[in-house]
């Protein structure tokens, strides 16, 4: 968790990139972070209202949101799905209108202008590289499949693409199912990788003959012979690519794709050997690709610089052994900066789409013309960098738990010493022994649980000392929170005194990585952000896991363990737990998120609406509802009759019993019947 850029990024600078794509930069790209600063201001004593400006700083969504989500006067998030290039939408409104449509939360919600979007910068920031360096060559991407598989979008990729013939990536056999149905571009690539048999080479072969160009990719050494083979016995000639084990080094959790110890790839000795055989088979000018892949979100652009040189003397070389190179594909990596902070930080990376085009474009014009080749059609295998920001989560909160006490009655000379020791330590908290203090009150905290433990103490008696130790927390909180530095050994004290907010979605389902590996995501009130957020909270889900939380959160520097929300409204009339509804909104977790999305508990696929927008508002393009608890339970293989009809059969015979009435019976099958039609979230 390193964070090497840090510390040249702590000057005050407003400079902001403006839209990533289409900033010019220098060729040498590596610059350093220079995020916007703004530190809450403290102003000591006297209170400022609070303004959405102070929301931008505080949740950072001009960093990771631009130029997509900004906030309005409102205080509501609003969605520019096209960038700077259109109309926005209010996305609380948006939910509050879904809502009305019966689409109950947590609701995914994709913005196919936003894909469009990605899809243009991309492409836009490799065409102003290649005008900058008269790269006398073109680009032609492909969208990886595996980091979003769903229908509409693959069809909205494929129709967004084609005008810049932008292709498919399949890493296995239903992907490649999948890819020869869709793509339809003339001129796109399809890219075949992953692990392949027979089967999958033959029909990626053949797939030439309606029109495709598929280039199998070699990953492993006995996919050449697979390779041989099926020309022989189809008498079509594959096209094909190698991949590269680099031995330039990936950065951060996917940095072990690269190396002699990836999973994937020809090592050098591996490749020339390659190279033999397809030469003895007459089958050298089959070979046209060099491919690598050097692990996903790399954030820091020296890497890619590495990894991009070492590929393009591969490159040249392979021209050299006689091979008929005529495309260079860079794989995935590009990185997407989910905390906003501009540097080499895990969630974020320090360069731009520009920056990493430039690079990439410059590096290899550079190495064909020192070796007198012609150059590569450069491809690249983005993902995230396209997927991630046209999905929005949003989900409501259930209810909060506080530790925040009520204060007991002071205590009198015949209460135990221990409580009055603690009352006196929070009657004593000052600026000046606050540090102290908290020292204090845990130990005579720890004390009466000793003496509680001993039967010294009665259950109430404790209860008042653990009152009076909350009470001694939330004061010198409100303290430390006033001061520049806060003391490392409090530095806990936030987390303790954090409120649990309960969420109504699963992160097993729809934030696998946050749970799997730790990934961040901007998350973030979708209203009420006029209002200064009083509460520090963490999320806990509905499943019945305590790895099913939220506890860190994007920060400037590093990351922060507790987020700043608002206290929930109660609405009158209603129980006394009743609130209105608070809304959050998970951004940026448009890739890998819902395939990798698993049914723990059996929270199942959350609803999914498409949204696209019109010169008058916007159009609802596709409703894709979530499971019902019908269709999870098939999973298991339970036939949801065979329940009803087990539950109708025990009905029967406790009324046979008479132990339970008519009325009863009804409610309970009539309920059992309904919730088995019903989505597996709760309804607020
Ligand atoms: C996963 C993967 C990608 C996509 O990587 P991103 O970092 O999401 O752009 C590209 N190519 C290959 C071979 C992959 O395995």
């Amino acid at each position: 968790m390193t964070n090497q850029s840090i510390a040249a990024a702590t000057e005050t600078n407003p400079s902001v990139e403006s839209s990533a794509g289409l900033a010019s930069s220098s060729p040498s790209s590596a610059h350093l972070a220079e995020p916007k600063l703004s530190e809450p201001q403290k102003s000591a004593g006297q209170k400022r209202r609070w303004t959405i400006e102070d929301s931008e700083d505080l949740y950072r969504i001009n960093g990771w949101g631009e130029p997509y989500f900004s906030i309005n006067a409102a205080g509501h998030i609003t969605v520019s799905p096209q960038g700077d290039r259109g109309g926005s939408l209010d996305l609380y409104e948006l939910v509050r209108a879904l809502k009305l449509r019966n689409l109950a939360l947590p609701l995914l919600i994709r913005f196919s202008d936003i894909l469009e979007d990605r899809i243009e910068r991309l492409n836009a920031c490799f065409a102003k590289a290649i005008a900058r360096y008269n790269y006398p060559g073109v680009y032609r991407g492909v969208f990886p499949t595996k980091c979003n598989q769903q229908r509409h979008l693959i069809e909205d990729l494929v129709r967004f693409g084609k005008p810049h013939q932008f292709g498919l990536e399949a890493g296995s056999k239903p992907e490649l199912m999948i890819a020869l149905a869709t793509l339809d571009t003339p001129g796109a690539l399809l890219i075949c990788n992953g692990y392949k048999d027979r089967e999958y080479i033959e029909t990626a072969t053949l797939a030439q003959r309606l029109g495709h160009t598929p280039i199998v990719v070699v990953e492993q050494a006995e996919e050449v012979d697979l390779a041989i083979e099926a020309w022989r016995k189809l008498g079509v000639k594959p096209i094909l690519g190698i991949r590269a084990k680099l031995s330039a080094k990936g950065i951060g959790r996917w940095g072990t794709s690269a190396g002699d110890r990836a999973k994937f790839g020809l090592t050098v000795p591996e490749m020339i050997r390659a190279v033999d055989q397809l030469r003895s088979a007459d089958m050298l000018d089959c070979l046209q690709l060099l491919h690598y892949h050097i692990g996903s979100q790399i954030s820091a652009i020296n890497v890619v610089k590495e990894a991009i040189r070492e590929a393009s003397q591969i490159y040249v070389e392979l021209a050299r052994l006689g091979a008929n190179m005529k495309y260079l594909d860079v794989g995935g990596g590009l990185g997407v900066d989910y905390d906003g902070s501009k540097t080499n930080f895990y969630a974020s990376k320090n360069y731009s789409m520009q920056n990493y085009a430039n690079d990439v474009v410059a590096e290899v014009k550079e190495t064909c013309e020192e070796r007198g080749l012609p150059v590569p059609t450069l491809v690249s295998e983005s993902g995230r960098a396209i997927a991630s920001h046209q999905s929005v989560l949003v989900f409501d909160v259930l209810g909060t738990s506080d530790v925040r006490p009520h204060l007991p009655e002071p205590p009198q000379d015949k209460d135990p010493l221990v409580i009055r020791n603690l009352y006196e330590t929070y009657q004593s908290i000052t600026v000046d022994n606050y540090q102290e203090a908290y020292h204090d009150a845990a130990q005579f905290k720890e004390e009466a649980v000793s003496m509680f433990g001993f039967g010294y103490l009665s259950l109430t008696d404790r209860a008042r000392a653990e009152q009076f130790y909350w009470a001694c927390n939330a004061k010198i909180l409100e303290i430390a929170r006033q001061q520049e530095y806060v003391p490392d050994d409090l530095e806990d004290l936030e987390k303790i005194m954090a409120s649990i907010y309960y969420v109504n979605l699963s992160v097993f389902q729809s934030a696998p990585d946050s749970w799997a590996i730790d990934q961040l995501f901007p998350l973030m009130p979708i209203h009420r952000l006029d209002e200064e957020p009083t509460q520090r909270g963490t999320l806990a889900d509905l499943t019945c896991d305590s790895d099913g939380k939220i506890d860190q959160f994007i920060d400037l520097r590093d990351v922060k363990y507790v987020l700043e929300l608002h206290s929930l409204k109660r609405s009158e009339g209603d129980s006394p737990h009743s609130h209105e509804p608070y809304y959050l909104g998970m951004f940026l977790n448009g890739a890998y998120q819902e395939i990798m999305g698993n049914l723990h508990n059996l929270f199942g696929d959350t609803n999914a609406v498409h949204i696209k927008l019109t010169p008058k508002g916007y159009q609802i393009e596709h409703v894709v509802k979530g499971d019902t608890m019908t269709e999870v339970l098939g999973y298991v293989q339970y036939d949801s009759e065979d329940l009803i009809e087990n539950i109708r059969q025990r009905t029967e015979q406790a009324l046979q019993e008479n132990q339970i009435t008519l009325q009863e019976a009804q409610l309970l099958l009539e309920n059992y019947e309904r919730s088995l039609s019903r989505y597996t979230y709760l309804s607020a």
